[in-house]
């Protein structure tokens, strides 16, 4: 849609032009979100995609993610086949209710900031540890693990000024082994639950739910938990915990997540054995 409050869209093409990022300015990424519904409390639009920067970097110590990285570009991307975590990322980007004209143009960081509970990317990439490198004012940095980053439905701690620049991932958390579950209430319906497991090689395991909760949740574990530990700290979470929306309640997400998190532990446990 026409975005009929923003006077000014500014083209950083470095560092420097994101400055421009002050009083009634937003960053735009892919924009599938930005030019979906109306901003009325946008004057100028700081295009962060012609900055160049590379999509996927690997190197021996970890997985960078440009904030910019398109999620056609994390699904289809090739990662060292001893990466077995990576299957994690199709499978999130396939779980957006989103054509492949959406998947072409929308950003990782995108989804990130926008800190949806149907944002299957951020799960994908809170479920394996990440952590987001952020650029402030004045060339002024700082990083916080994804886990930290969404506050609540909508909700990140993301300051005036500041872009998400790149995400981390560590070749350690890469290595793990994942498993992933996900129900809607149509076949082609909004995530009502979403849960990944994560067996790490020294033999911990984090359970992470999404699309049920506020924000993703993780649950982590010094050793593969037993299937009634799993079940009681999933019942034991706040009420306040689980998303209320037409595409599930909290009663309806909570029960779908415990059986959903029973399937992930034990595909974990049937890979160990
Ligand atoms: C048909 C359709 C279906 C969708 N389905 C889903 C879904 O199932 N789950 C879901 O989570 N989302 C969904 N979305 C929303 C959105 O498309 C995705 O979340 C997408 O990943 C957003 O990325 P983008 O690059 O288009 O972000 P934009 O629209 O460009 O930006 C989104 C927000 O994030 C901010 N932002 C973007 N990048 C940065 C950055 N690097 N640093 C700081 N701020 C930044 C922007 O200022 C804006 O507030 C859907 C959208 C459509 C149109």
């Amino acid at each position: 849609m026409d975005l009929d409050t923003v006077r000014e869209v500014v083209v950083a093409r470095e560092r420097a032009d994101l400055a421009a990022l002050t009083g009634d300015a937003a960053v735009l990424a892919g924009g599938t979100w930005l030019y979906s519904e109306p901003q009325e409390r946008i004057g100028r639009l700081v295009d962060i995609t012609m900055l160049g920067w590379p999509a996927l970097t690997v190197t021996d110590a970890e997985l960078e993610i440009a904030a910019t990285c398109t999620l056609d570009e994390l699904d289809t991307a090739v990662l060292p086949p001893e990466w077995s975590a990576a299957e994690l990322f199709p499978q999130a980007c396939r779980a957006l209710l989103a054509s492949h004209k959406i998947r072409r143009t929308a950003t990782v960081g995108g989804n990130v900031c926008l800190g949806l509970p149907a944002g299957a990317v951020l799960a994908a990439l809170t479920a394996l540890d990440a952590t987001l490198l952020i650029w402030g004012e004045g060339g002024r940095d700082r990083r916080i693990p994804v886990a930290h980053f969404v506050l609540g439905p909508g909700r990140v701690e993301l300051r005036p000024g500041e872009v998400v620049r790149s995400i981390h991932l560590t070749s350690a958390k890469m290595r793990s082994r994942t498993a992933f579950r996900k129900i809607a209430l149509a076949p082609l319906g909004r995530s009502g639950s979403v849960v990944m497991g994560r067996a790490d090689i020294d033999g911990r395991c984090a359970i992470t739910v999404s699309a049920a909760t506020m924000r993703p949740v993780v649950l982590e574990f010094a050793d593969m938990p037993t299937p009634g530990e799993l079940t009681a700290t999933i019942m034991g979470l706040a009420r306040e915990v689980w998303y209320d929306d037409p595409h599930g309640t909290p009663a309806w997400r909570r029960h779908v997540s415990t059986v959903l998190a029973g399937d992930v532990l034990a595909d974990l446990r049937e890979v160990r054995s």
